[in-house]
């Protein structure tokens, strides 16, 4: 039986919506490594009432384990601690040393302001050092302490109580789960198993049928916890299961592997970004030659309805100093001309948007910047424009390896302005992928 818990976010900004949770998902992805079950999280705003109902509604689904962030400043709206201590049924008293360790900290920010009035931080102080009868204390990282408050019988839960910015928030996690106090919650955690297989190309649906084909070919999935979810074009397949299960999840992934050949681009969880980089650094293991390692590849990009995306996506690939050289914007038809060396009579007879452009503008990113793979994009992302021939939503992409003839091909992807230039910027790493993974 494992640990259940729950997370309640504070903070009315969270709420509104005016500031978006980075708190629970970080802290979901934490309980997920320690084989904590992960039942609810919660955003309430800085209201008592809610709060408590938040934790009482956990409490009541035998969850074990619950984690708050937030409303731990020295302000009024800060009730955190005072809501938890009495959710507990703990009296709150004032740690005199705390009081004294946050005085410290202070300090040299009151420099700053040298009229503040002494009383009210003095008081302020006063209030975040208030806390929990026999809580445990998180030291502060800014200036808010966290806490670890036991149940004052057993069966009831333990409460972390953290504070609300994620820089934070994360330190303190790590310093939390070093106490006796939370590893006497977490002692009943099992260590799950967690594996993401990743495919392109395939409608959400044709997963869920191959599930159904498991179980009449007798893929017994009863111990695996299959999520299947759509990302960016891709679908990505998250199993978790105990370590018993390993022969189960095994048989599901060949299983996978087999009906899905063309599209499953990825069993190892490594994304499309990672091993386009992988691949241009020349490490990937069939672009390996077998005397040993391979320079990089540089690669270079001239984007027309991308507007850069696809660049600010290749500088973020690990190590892209030694193989990105840079990419081209050129929207306009003259810039198109000019700055990568399209053919004004192409873009006459084929229009801008078509695969004669961007095979031109891979080859003109690619000789212009001397690099030995380019790669063109040029589409019709909206609003406005596109006609009946060419609808918002039409992407032409190309890439170019050195020696070989460009790979080009169209997609019509789905969605408003900011989702055809998200999705066309996938489809071109994959092109980029399946062009190096051939070479
Ligand atoms: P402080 O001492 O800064 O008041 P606190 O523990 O009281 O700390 P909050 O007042 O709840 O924390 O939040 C302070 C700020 O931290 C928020 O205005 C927001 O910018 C950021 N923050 C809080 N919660 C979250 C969250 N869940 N996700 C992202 N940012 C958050
Ligand atoms: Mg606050």
């Amino acid at each position: 039986m494992s640990t259940r818990a729950g997370i309640v976010v504070t903070g009315t900004e969270v709420l509104t919506g005016r500031v978006s949770d980075r708190n629970g998902p970080w802290l979901a992805e934490r309980l997920r490594e320690l084989g904590v079950d992960l039942a609810y999280t919660a955003i309430v705003g800085d209201r008592p009432h809610d709060m408590e109902a938040a934790l009482r509604f956990m409490a009541g689904q035998g969850i074990g384990l619950l984690l708050t962030s937030g409303g731990l400043g020295p302000t009024a709206d800060d009730i955190t601690a005072e809501v938890v201590g009495r959710f507990q049924g703990r009296e709150m008293v004032l740690d005199e040393g705390l009081a004294e360790r946050i005085a410290e900290i202070v300090r040299p920010l009151l420099k700053r302001w040298p009229d503040v009035d002494r009383e009210a931080i003095a008081a302020a102080n006063r209030k975040q050092a208030t806390i929990p009868a026999g809580a445990t204390v998180l030291e502060p990282v800014g200036t808010a302490p966290g806490l670890v408050v036991p149940p004052l019988d057993d069966g009831g839960p333990t409460v972390v109580v953290l504070p609300g910015p994620p820089r934070e928030l994360q330190p303190m996690w790590r310093n939390a789960i070093e106490t006796d106090a939370l590893r006497a919650a977490l002692s009943g955690a099992t260590v799950y198993r967690q594996r993401t297989l990743r495919l392109f190309g395939i409608p959400e649906s044709e997963i869920a049928e191959t599930l159904r084909v498991a179980e009449r070919e007798g893929v017994d999935l009863s111990a695996l916890e299959v999520t299947t979810c759509l990302k960016r074009g891709e679908v990505e397949v998250v199993t978790r299961y105990e370590p018993e299960a390993e022969q189960d999840y095994r048989a599901f992934e060949e299983l996978v592997a087999g009906r899905h050949r063309e599209t499953l681009f990825s069993r190892d969880g490594s994304t499309v970004d990672e091993q386009v980089a992988a691949l241009l650094r020349g490490s990937h293991p069939p672009a390996d030659p077998p005397d040993g390692s391979r320079p990089p590849r540089t690669i270079a990009a001239a984007e027309s309805c991308t507007g850069g995306l696809l660049a600010a996506r290749l500088t973020e690939l690990a190590g892209a100093s030694d193989y990105f050289k840079g990419a081209i914007v050129a929207y306009s038809d003259e810039a198109k001309v000019e700055l990568a060396d399209v053919a004004p009579e192409l873009i006459e007879t084929h229009g801008a948007v078509s695969g004669e452009v961007s095979a031109a503008l891979a080859n003109g990113a690619r000789s212009r910047l001397h690099a030995d793979v380019g790669v063109g994009i040029t589409g019709v992302a909206g609003p406005g424009g596109g006609s009946v021939e060419k609808p918002v939503g039409l992407v032409w992409l190309s890439v170019v390896v050195t020696d070989r003839e460009p790979v080009t091909r169209s997609v019509n992807l789905p969605g408003g302005r900011a989702d055809v230039r998200d999705r066309a910027t996938t489809v071109a790493m994959h092109l980029i992928r399946r062009a190096l993974s051939a070479a």
